[in-house]
């Protein structure tokens, strides 16, 4: 793989995956739900009230959508389109599998990545996502591996105090690891 070659593609591929979302946000608007109205308790205690108002969940039969990057330019990709998600973050609203619905787990991880995408912003959240999905793969990729471990804190019941702030460092260090890629 020529890293030199996809990581061009990464870049021209942006302004059709920022469409792709933007339409996937829109046409799901009406089903969104925000998070402070569903009533979870313990997410009331680990995330700032200002976060549970804004993000938003929609529930979905099915799968997830996902954005068809394969078609995009980024052919390697095409397996990520097909993988059984259970849920899935685009800025500050998520998608869970209806099965998941009542996951406060799920719901908790997610919103580890609504804040990691509200201190990138979407352009870097996406480059930072996709070479981290290009050296490590989904589990083990920086962003997710973030929200993996959090969310294993959070099911022991075990988490650090000020869990905004450390989501936002880290996420920055990811984002500094990346961005000499991408000058
Ligand atoms: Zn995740």
């Amino acid at each position: 793989m020529d890293q030199n070659d996809i990581i061009r593609r990464f870049h021209s591929a942006l302004p059709a995956v920022n469409e792709w979302i933007e339409n996937t946000l829109e046409q799901n608007r009406e089903s969104t739900v925000r998070i402070i109205d569903i009533g979870f308790p313990r997410l009331k205690t680990v995330y700032p009230t200002d976060l549970l108002v804004k993000a938003k969940v929609v529930v979905v039969p099915g799968k997830v959508p996902y954005p068809p990057i394969s078609s995009m330019g980024l052919p390697e990709f095409q397996q990520m389109e097909a993988m059984p998600f259970s849920g899935i973050t685009y800025k500050d609203t998520f998608f869970v599998k209806e099965e998941l619905a009542q996951s406060e787990s799920l719901h908790f991880h997610e919103l580890v990545h609504v804040v990691q995408w509200g201190q990138l912003g979407v352009n870097k959240f996406l480059l930072a996502y996709g070479v981290g999905l290009m050296h490590y793969g989904y589990k083990d990729s920086p962003l997710e591996q973030m929200a993996y471990a959090l969310q294993e804190g959070f099911d022991r019941n075990n988490l650090p105090e000020t869990i905004i702030d450390l989501i936002r460092v880290r996420t920055e260090a990811i984002w500094a690891g990346v961005a000499p890629l991408f000058p």
